[in-house]
């Protein structure tokens, strides 16, 4: 036994994943279900570093230092749990499962769980930045015991991103906390992708501007505070020409957006806690709009727009005014994202670091953005800052656009364009902002027909009026 670490599943991700810990100097035991992807991974790769190949999941944990360290990078649902139940009869206590697939966290908790009992160590492992990230360096979140963290946590802060010199990599917190952040990192990351859909439309539409055009405006963009991967590769997808047609490539690709299921995860869980995550359920909602076809069809039949031709007159007010409205409503869809690690972490008692979060997420992911650092930095201020929008620098960056941001919304709606993210965004901003909500109406109402009691403002207690008698209220 001589490999420090393993990793069983060799398609595109676990395959770089390997490559990574042999290129930083590991020795990595690799296995697959079918042989064929160990050799090709041999054959092809080889040179990057010490690898042990094995056909079988006997010699591959057998090729294993104790304890032993293995990353499972499977397909997540049953192919994880069918490794696993392969695995864990050959291992033996103090050993290290590493789910580092896209599992759901109540799996996560609940084989954390199985594997305790058997004096295993589980760790649910989030690792965000597609396949370059898994061989260059990802973002990984690691949950599951403090103590699996000492032995592996090093080997994994190794291979992850490193901005400033600082990994990409922290102990998130126990069982299934890793995952759950990696959902909100993903729920983030659809708000993020909606948003800058939506800023794109706003100045094809407001300006009619080529794609082109609007790919200089984000290349642009990129130069200051949005500055980000995602802002990054808008730039560049927008000014790249379908070499079939001759048109901007955007212009061919069909509108209809496709998901693999993280963002429903993270809006589910949104109502679950009650946590208000708008901006990432009107993410998730606009891809499933995208795709209504025969409601979309109906829809572009019969609905008139009675809108505006929008002809907007100062070109450089307007794309400012579009950068500042971009700006702000993705400072609404983080607040909210980090809500929801803290309503999370309180409920399952994670106690999670969420300026450590923002930190691990400043590269080697796909939400990797400049002021990731503006969120870190918030919650050195204030570890339990209860809303990261009322951060002084927040507070600061969204009021300096809040204009701007009423001006976008409104003109598109005058307009016929949708901007549901935008939108949602700045009702959450006014919402949470307000000195007095219509709450009190929904209270009154489900008093009336359910009699579900209301409070007062000006006594405490819990009380019922008597709507269908003489109106009368009594106290619960
Ligand atoms: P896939 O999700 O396509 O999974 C393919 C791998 O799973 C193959 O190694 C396959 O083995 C193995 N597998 C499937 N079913 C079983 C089974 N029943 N028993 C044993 N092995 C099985 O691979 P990816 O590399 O794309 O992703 C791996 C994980 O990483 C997934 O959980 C994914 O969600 C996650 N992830 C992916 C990212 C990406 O950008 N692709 C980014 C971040 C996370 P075989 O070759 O024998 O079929």
């Amino acid at each position: 036994a001589r490999a420090q670490i393993g990793v069983t599943g060799l398609a595109v991700m676990g395959r770089n994943l390997a490559r990574n810990f042999a290129r930083h100097g590991y020795t990595v035991a690799v296995h697959n279900r079918s042989y064929g992807k160990t050799q090709s991974l041999i054959a092809e790769n080889g040179d990057d570093g010490d690898f042990v190949p094995s056909e079988s999941m006997e010699d591959f944990v057998a090729s294993l230092e104790r304890p032993r360290k293995v990353v499972v990078m499977v397909k997540a649902g049953a192919a994880t749990d069918a490794v696993i139940d392969e695995l864990v009869p050959l291992l033996e206590e103090g050993d290290i499962v590493v789910d580092a697939g896209n599992a759901h966290f109540p799996d996560t908790i609940r084989r954390e769980n199985a594997l305790r009992e058997k004096g295993l160590h589980f760790v649910g492992t989030g690792v965000s930045g597609g396949e370059e990230g898994a061989l260059n360096g990802p973002s990984i979140m690691p949950g599951g015991t403090a103590e699996s963290y000492e032995s592996l946590g090093p080997i994994l802060e190794d291979i992850s991103a490193k901005v400033d010199g600082v990994p990409c990599c922290t102990y998130v917190g126990p069982d299934g906390a890793g995952h759950f952040v990696k959902m909100v990192h993903n729920g983030i990351e659809y708000a993020d992708m909606q948003l800058i859909a939506e800023a794109y439309d706003l100045l094809k539409q407001g300006l009619g501007a080529s794609a082109a055009e609007i790919g200089q405006i984000f290349a642009e963009w990129n130069t200051g505070d949005l500055e980000s991967f995602l802002i990054e590769i808008t730039a560049d997808v927008l000014q790249h020409v379908d070499a079939e047609t001759g048109s901007a490539f955007v212009d061919v690709v069909l509108d209809q957006a496709e998901q693999k299921g993280t963002g429903r995860w993270t809006v589910q869980n949104g109502l679950d806690l009650g946590v208000p995550i708008t901006g990432i359920a009107e993410a998730t909602f606009a891809r499933a709009l995208s795709g209504s076809v025969p409601q979309r069809e109906a829809g572009r039949a019969a609905l008139p727009a009675d809108a505006g031709t929008w002809a907007v007159e100062d070109r450089d007010a307007f794309v400012e005014d579009v950068r500042l409205a971009l700006f702000a409503s993705k400072v609404v869809a983080y607040s909210q994202g980090f809500d929801q690690i803290a309503a999370a972490s309180a409920e399952n008692g994670w106690d999670i670091d969420r300026g450590a979060m923002a930190r691990i997420w400043r590269g080697g992911c796909i939400i990797r953005a400049r002021f990731l650092n503006r969120i870190t930095e918030a919650y050195e201020r204030d570890a339990e800052l209860p809303l990261l929008l009322a951060d002084e620098y927040f507070t600061g960056a969204v009021g300096n656009g809040l204009a701007a941001w009423r001006r976008i919304v409104s003109q598109a709606a005058l307009n016929g364009v949708p901007v549901p993210a935008f939108a949602s965004s700045l009702s959450y901003y006014d919402g949470v902002r307000a000195e007095r909500l219509p709450a009190a109406l929904i209270q009154a109402q489900r008093d009336f027909f359910g009699a579900h009691t209301y409070k007062r403002v000006d006594r405490e207690g819990t009380f019922h009026t008597e709507w269908s008698l003489d109106r009368s209220e009594s106290q619960a």
